[in-house]
C-alpha cells in the first residue's frame, strides 16, 4: 500500500532526518529542543498507528568527504561519519525512552555494546511489534551515504514512503533561501530530479528509489506538526515518485 491521501494512512514510513537537522541553532553537535519536537512530532505519528522506522544522518558531527580534504583518508572519514550517526541515535533513542516510545537502534556496523546489528528479519519483527527502529551507520559501506541507507533500509522494510525532513518545504529549482523567486515542485518523477540534477537525495538513493517504486516526500521538519500533516497528505511538500 502506498497513500498519501487524507482518507488512506500509510501501515508504515522512514523518517530520514540529516545530521545538519539536529544543530538547530548551535553551530556543532545535538540541540535537543530540536530533538525533542521531531520526536513530538514522531509520536503523534505513532499515535495514528502508523509503524515509523527512522535513519538519522551524522553531518551535525562528521562528514568523510569533507575530512577527505582535510587530508583524512577517505575510507577512515566515512567510518567516523557512520560512527557519527551511531552517536545520534543513540541520543535520538534515549529521548524516544523519555517519551515512552519503544524504540530500538540497529546498526549497519557491528558494535554490540552500543546497539543491535542490523538483520533485516528482526527488524520486521520489531516494526511489526509497533517499535520504533532508528536505522544507524547508514549503509555500513564508505562512499555511501545516510540518504542511500534510508532508501535502502525503507524498501528492506517495506515502507510505503519514505519521508526527508529537509530545512525547507520541499524541492526547489534554485536555493528559496538565497532567490526569491524559486518554484517549489509539488510533484517530481524520480528521472528529473536526477536529470535536473535537483537537491533532493543522491543519485545512488533516487536510482534505489525508482527501481523500487519507493515514493519521496520531501518536507519542512522545523515546522511543528508537520510531520503528521504530510503522512496524512496534508501540508506542503514535494512528492517524487514514477
Ligand atoms: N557514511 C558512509 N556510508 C553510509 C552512510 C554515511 O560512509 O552508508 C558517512 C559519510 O562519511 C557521511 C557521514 O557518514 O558523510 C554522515 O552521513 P551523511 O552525510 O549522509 O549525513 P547527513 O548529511 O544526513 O547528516
Amino acid at each position: 500500500m502506498s497513500s498519501l491521501n487524507k482518507n488512506l494512512l500509510p501501515q508504515r514510513v522512514l523518517l530520514k532526518v540529516s545530521g545538519e537537522a539536529l544543530l538547530g541553532k548551535k553551530g556543532y553537535g545535538i540541540d535537543f529542543d530540536v530533538v525533542n519536537a521531531i520526536i513530538e512530532d514522531i509520536a503523534s505519528v505513532i499515535r495514528l498507528g502508523v509503524e515509523v522506522c527512522v535513519v538519522i544522518g551524522g553531518g551535525n558531527i562528521f562528514r568523510g568527504l569533507n575530512a577527505a580534504g582535510e587530508g583524512i583518508d577517505r575510507v577512515k572519514g566515512d567510518y567516523a561519519g557512520m560512527l557519527a550517526t551511531v552517536i545520534n541515535a543513540v541520543v535520538l533513542n534515549s529521548v524516544f525512552q523519555r517519551y515512552h516510545i519503544k524504540s530500538r537502534v540497529m546498526s549497519a556496523i557491528a558494535l554490540p555494546q552500543v546497539a543491535e546489528t542490523y538483520v533485516r528479519d528482526k527488524a520486521l519483527v520489531y516494526l511489526n511489534n509497533k517499535e520504533v527502529i532508528i536505522f544507524a551507520a547508514g549503509t555500513g559501506n564508505p562512499y555511501f551515504t545516510t540518504d542511500t541507507g534510508a532508501a535502502l533500509r525503507a524498501v528492506e522494510t517495506h515502507c510505503d514512503f519514505m519521508l526527508k525532513g529537509t530545512q525547507v518545504d520541499g524541492v526547489y529549482n534554485s536555493d528559496p533561501k538565497k532567490n526569491p523567486d524559486a518554484k517549489r515542485y509539488d510533484v517530481l518523477t524520480y528521472t528529473e530530479a536526477l536529470s535536473m540534477g535537483l537537491n533532493v537525495m543522491d543519485a545512488t538513493a533516487l536510482s534505489l528509489a525508482r527501481e523500487n517504486n519507493l515514493p519521496i516526500i520531501v518536507f519542512d521538519v522545523h515546522q511543528k506538526g508537520n510531520f503528521l500533516k504530510v503522512v496524512q497528505g496534508q501540508g506542503t511538500f514535494t512528492k517524487v515518485v514514477v
